[in-house]
């Protein structure tokens, strides 16, 4: 068997959207910017696809600016709102403990510039709340800034609450909705959201693309120098295939939201019950306000590395955390930002689901997670002292 449950880290690319892409490698390959017929049929699949993906997120064209994915599209929204921060003396920022590090480092490198920037803890639910924001904003706040749902743990924020105090007190709010676009619905406009970043491999689409919504009248920092492409605010000759595929994986991914919602759910809820039998395991995040597809579990004495090698062995695919930290030996910020020690952070496991995923995968993998936890516990130092006493159980 082979089971993919790494959906968070990336997700396999749909038929549609590779069908969307081919045209635009093949006969319709001109340049957007040239004037003759094979650029001007790309510059119209270009304004298409800006539309299309407006829509769906209920924003009008002019306020997409296409990325090269998730990363970029946080960078550049965070970078231009300080930016019309400190023209009015605005140096402080409020964001989260457990953001992606497309969000934390680029807030590193503008503390280092003299920005001050607050992160709000999260509670042990992985959820921030409300109040908090309303509570960390001062007078010289130019940007909130927090995901919509967490990529570790799954936990979604109270987005529109968190972005109407921002519009009640007049400052900028961004969120990095990687996670979330394409998985649950969003309209930025009823959710108060200034800001937003998507990327298309998290929906089923390529890798390498994304976009950021602004609200018309933020002007955006170009970060990348060079021709006047995306009005300026992006050069580089846009990746036409990649939009289009893009485009067509969103307009899929939300046509099919609402079925593979209750698919998703009742796979993972079963998955949950299913290792939660195991002893001295955790949970990580919310029960109920968490991602369709997102499991993410901690188990005393066990190293997540072994785990996720045992795992592969048995052809199921899984993660500690996130993609990017996996490989660090250091735990996760987000598991310890929702108070897990060091020790149980380090024994963690997630399992994200597509809607490829079967029952019979999900049983294969309940079994294969049991088997492996036992066996690594059965060689385990640490296991040893925690049964005989040495050691006290955290969970
Ligand atoms: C994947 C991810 C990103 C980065 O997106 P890329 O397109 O891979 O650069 C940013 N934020 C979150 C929450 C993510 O899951």
């Amino acid at each position: 068997m082979q089971i993919y449950l790494d959906n968070a880290a990336t997700t396999k690319m749909s038929r549609t959207a590779i069908d969307a892409m081919l045209p635009y490698m093949d006969t319709d390959y001109g340049n957007p910017s040239s004037l003759h017929s094979v650029g001007q049929r790309a510059n119209e699949a270009l304004t298409a696809a800006r539309e299309r993906i407006a829509r769906r997120l209920g924003c009008e064209a002019r306020e997409i600016t296409f990325t090269s994915g998730g990363s970029e599209a946080d960078n550049q929204a965070i970078i231009s709102a300080a930016r019309i921060g400190e023209k009015s003396g605005k140096k402080h920022i409020v964001s989260t403990a457990f953001e992606h590090h497309a969000v934390l480092h680029t807030l590193d490198k503008l503390e280092k510039e003299g920005f001050e920037i607050t992160l709000l803890d999260v509670h042990e639910n992985g959820i921030v709340l409300p109040e908090q924001v309303a509570n960390a904003i001062r007078l010289d706040t130019c940007l909130v800034t927090v995901m919509y749902a967490n990529n570790e743990i799954g936990t979604v924020q109270p987005i529109k609450e968190i972005g109407k105090i921002c519009r009640e007190k007049n400052v900028l709010f961004h969120t990095d909705a990687v996670q979330a676009a394409g998985h649950l619905r969003i309209d930025v406009k009823e959710e108060n959201i200034d800001m937003l970043s998507l990327s298309a491999h998290k929906f089923h689409g390529p890798k390498g693309v994304g976009a950021l919504y602004a609200k018309k009248g933020i002007r955006l920092t170009n970060l990348i120098e060079g021709g006047a492409q995306e009005r300026g605010k992006r050069s580089g000759t846009e990746n036409i295939p990649a939009i289009m595929g893009m485009a067509a994986a969103f307009e899929e991914a939300l046509d099919n939201a609402d079925s593979n919602a209750r698919k998703l759910s009742a796979l993972r809820d079963k998955l949950i019950a299913g290792i939660s039998e195991i002893p001295h395991s955790v949970l990580n995040g919310d029960a109920q306000n968490r991602l369709p597809g997102n499991v993410s579990f901690c188990f005393e004495g066990i190293e997540g590395e072994s785990l996720l090698l045992l795992l592969d062995d048995k052809g199921v695919y899984a993660s500690s955390g996130s993609a990017c930290t996996s490989g660090s030996l250091d735990p996760s910020h987000v598991l310890l930002a929702i108070g897990r020690v060091h020790d149980i952070a380090h024994g963690s496991l997630r399992l994200t689901l597509s809607e490829e995923n079967t029952e019979e995968e999900i049983l294969y993998t309940i079994n294969a997670v049991k088997e492996v936890v036992e066996y690594l516990r059965s060689i385990s130092p640490i296991w040893r002292d925690l049964v005989s006493g040495k050691k006290e159980f955290i969970i």
